[in-house]
């Protein structure tokens, strides 16, 4: 009868619904590295502030709640720090979270322990009181260069640092080249080359279909399943430009974007993972070496083509 049907489908759609939430679908969380930019070429404060715009914008119009991970000297723009403190305030009022990325991006291959612990507390200040004021959490640290230490001692004594101080570690499982797209496009956006541009960005998005496959392949192979990623970008001219196609692109391959929190409750970010030395892998890359396990492939493949010719001519000086 009508009615038996239309209650039947309306408890297949309850079960639809509650085998997504319970991670039936593809889960990925977006974080921001370098807050409030990153650029290979000068940058002034009203690009900046658009640049962050851009970002935001994307970010809200697919739903997706983004951590920005904050290097607070970036902010210290002489004349314009009101400015700066004003993209916190946009990224939080946007209903984002901001993270610690520290202050003159120091990481742990090329700075001491001493000089990164020191340099996590000077770049937490402004953040901290945009943070309070919006009354959000400042919980997560992104290392540079995702460096988390040069030996098992020195990743244990810092992590102990992060905790005491209130921090938890935000691990990254996709990565897709973007800084080496990005300086390669701050160049042609310079030299106002349009096509070169238009190049680039299709080349990054190609890229991003083959990187999120690799790493698709490494939690099928380690955890017999995907975890929830955890995508990590920079705040370039790039990524402004972009960051609506690639929210659109992995919503083609089936992910919906969740917090950074969400992603972290899966279980599989508690495992061990071994301190980078210099190399920062993906978390997944990370996990496999800890179990001494043996993957087919260990990252995205690296970026071919015009962009990589464009990157020698560009950015290797
Ligand atoms: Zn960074």
């Amino acid at each position: 009868m009508p009615r038996v049907s239309y209650f039947l489908s309306l408890l297949s759609l309850a079960f639809a619904c509650s085998a997504f939430a319970a991670g039936g679908g593809k889960r990925i969380a977006i974080t921001i590295d370098d807050v409030p930019a990153a650029s290979a070429t000068a940058i002034t404060p009203d690009e900046t502030t658009r640049l962050n715009q851009a970002l935001l914008a994307a970010l809200k119009r697919h739903g997706a709640k983004a951590v920005g991970f904050v290097n607070e000297d970036r902010l210290l723009v002489p004349g314009h720090v009101d400015e700066g403190i004003a993209i916190l305030d946009a990224w939080l009022t946007a209903g984002m979270e901001l993270g610690n990325h520290n202050f003159g991006h120091l990481g742990l291959w090329q700075s001491s322990l001493e000089d990164v612990e020191a340099a996590v507390l000077k770049g937490e200040v402004l953040t901290r009181r945009a943070a309070e004021a919006h009354h959000a959490p400042l919980r997560y640290y992104r290392h540079p260069y995702t460096q988390t230490g040069r030996t098992e001692a020195e990743r244990e004594a810092f992590e102990t640092f992060l905790a005491t101080h209130g921090y938890t570690v935000a691990p990254m499982t996709v990565e897709h080249d973007d800084y080496v797209f990005a300086c390669v496009y701050d160049h042609l956006v310079a030299q106002r080359d349009d096509p070169g541009r238009q190049a680039v960005a299709d080349d990054y998005d190609a890229h991003l279909r083959a990187s999120v496959q690799v790493f698709e392949t490494m939690s099928q192979e380690l955890l017999g399943r995907q975890v929830p990623q955890i995508l990590l970008i920079h705040a370039s001219r790039l990524n402004a430009d972009t960051l609506d196609r690639t929210l659109t692109t992995l919503t083609e391959l089936g992910y919906s974007f969740v917090p950074l929190d969400e992603a972290l409750r899966d279980e599989a970010y508690r495992l061990p993972a071994r301190a980078s030395g210099r190399f920062g892998p993906s978390w997944l890359a990370r996990w496999a070496r800890a179990q001494g396990v043996k993957l087919s492939v260990y990252g995205q493949p690296d970026p071919q083509g015009r962009t990589a010719q464009w990157h020698t001519q560009l950015c290797s000086h």
